[in-house]
């Protein structure tokens, strides 16, 4: 396994924030291989830079120094046209809050982004139908986020990550939002959807003992990573 290229590749990502005349370096070299298949934990306290660090992972953002490498591909030597295309087609990204498109159903919120990708309605909406059952949420299809749980709209984010079929999943506290029962059990399924897949998984999370049930967890520390004991 550890032969396989990484899905996600960061080396030496500097981040620095100037706000009303102070320098706050977020990341100072931070460093890290997500490998198919592999579940790794992002932990640290409230401020540390994970958002910082998942944003630029997931070509949202760019660094303001270091590599980010996708599948082998080095993003940063890309324009945003092309980073956008790798992004939705290869990374799949779940927030803290759902994020859904309001106005749309749960399996439309799962079949935008793969007509984005270019399939056709017919073919989005039976991927959908069958991400729909994965999650438990067969009988959701029309229900608008509004109308559904805290719970359901995190799983409704999941498939929706998911839809195009990514070699990467980055998630921000995805389970932040939630009591500790419900959480769980978003939890499992995320892990269980992201292992049969052999989606390449990092996931940031507060939750020591949800950390410990991926492969590994790293801790950011003064911006860099480092693998927690
Ligand atoms: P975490 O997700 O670990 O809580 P964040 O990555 O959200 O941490 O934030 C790290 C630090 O960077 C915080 O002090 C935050 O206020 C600051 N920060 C994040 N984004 C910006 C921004 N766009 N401009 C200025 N400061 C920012
Ligand atoms: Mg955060």
């Amino acid at each position: 396994m550890s032969e396989e290229r990484p899905m996600l590749e960061l080396s030496g990502v500097v981040r620095v924030f100037e706000q009303a005349g102070t320098r706050l370096e977020v990341l100072r070299g931070a460093s890290l291989a997500v490998r198919p298949g592999e579940l790794v934990g992002l932990v640290g306290p409230s401020g540390a830079g994970k958002s910082t660090l998942l944003h630029i992972a997931g070509l949202l953002e760019r660094p303001d120094e270091g590599t980010v490498r996708i599948g082998g591909i080095d993003a940063s030597k890309l324009d945003d046209a092309k980073r956008t295309e790798i992004r939705r087609g290869a990374i799949g990204f779940v927030y803290q809050f759902h994020h859904l498109l309001p106005e749309f159903s749960a399996q439309e919120n799962i079949v935008l982004p793969q007509m984005i990708a270019g399939l056709s309605k017919r073919e989005a909406t039976e991927r959908a139908r069958q991400l729909l059952a994965m999650v438990g949420l067969e009988g959701r299809a029309s229900h608008r986020p509004a109308r559904l749980s805290g719970g359901e709209q995190q799983r409704v984010a999941i498939a929706r990550a998911l839809a195009n079929a990514p070699g990467l999943l980055i998630a921000d506290e995805p389970t932040g939002n939630l009591d500790p029962h419900t959480a769980e059990g978003v939890f499992a399924m995320l892990t269980k959807l992201v292992r049969g897949a052999r989606v390449g998984a990092l996931i940031a999370t507060h939750n020591l003992e949800l950390a410990q049930r991926m492969d590994r967890v790293l801790e950011m520390r003064d911006g860099v990573l480092v693998e927690h004991a």
